[in-house]
């Protein structure tokens, strides 16, 4: 089994935009695998490339019966709202309870370069969106109301300078803000 490390909140991987993959080929078939094996592990039920430090617009996701890879997706439409409590891989041990739209319209590629066209909602539309935002960039934290986030943004701030205290080289993994 091959797994890669996960990116935590502070690595500047996990705020840059990622970009449109031109070729599904062997390599891009490997990353999948790789990182499902990293999702199943962890355990989780998405992860983004960025998460691993590739800035590729690809996703793997298994809400149970999967696993599944979407290859450049896009949501074309979205619809209603729906309020779950959500935490991510990147920010490890905390969740919330946010709003997001509760049906999901994805479009994208398979791993053999076919075309997928996905409507789902509520947590499967909940993970498309999750991982949407890290490929676009953007953290849960990110999702948060302004208390919310204060709040997270003071629990991830202590939380790296008692890593620093105790483990100065596990800093490259939680640079702060
Ligand atoms: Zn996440």
């Amino acid at each position: 089994m091959t797994t890669l490390p996960i990116r935590f909140y502070g690595d500047p991987v996990l705020t840059q935009a990622t970009t449109e993959i031109e070729n599904i080929d062997g390599r891009i078939a490997a990353l999948a695998q790789t990182m499902i094996e990293t999702m199943n592990e962890a355990p989780g039920v998405g992860l983004a490339a960025n998460q691993v430090g590739v800035q590729k617009r690809l996703f793997v996701y298994d809400k149970g019966d999967g696993p599944y890879v979407v290859v450049n997706p896009k949501i074309l439409e979205t619809d209603g709202e729906w309020t779950y409590e959500e935490g991510c891989l990147s920010v490890p041990g905390l969740s919330w309870e946010i709003t997001r739209a509760n049906a999901v319209h994805l479009v994208g590629f398979d791993l053999d370069g076919n075309e997928l066209d996905l409507q789902t909602d509520e947590y499967e539309g909940r993970i498309f969106q999750h991982e949407m935002d890290h490929l676009d960039g953007v953290l849960l934290i990110e999702r948060l109301d302004a208390d919310q986030r204060r709040e997270a943004k003071q629990i991830l701030r202590q939380r790296n300078l008692e890593i620093s205290a105790t483990d100065p080289d596990g800093l490259h993994l939680l640079l702060g803000e």
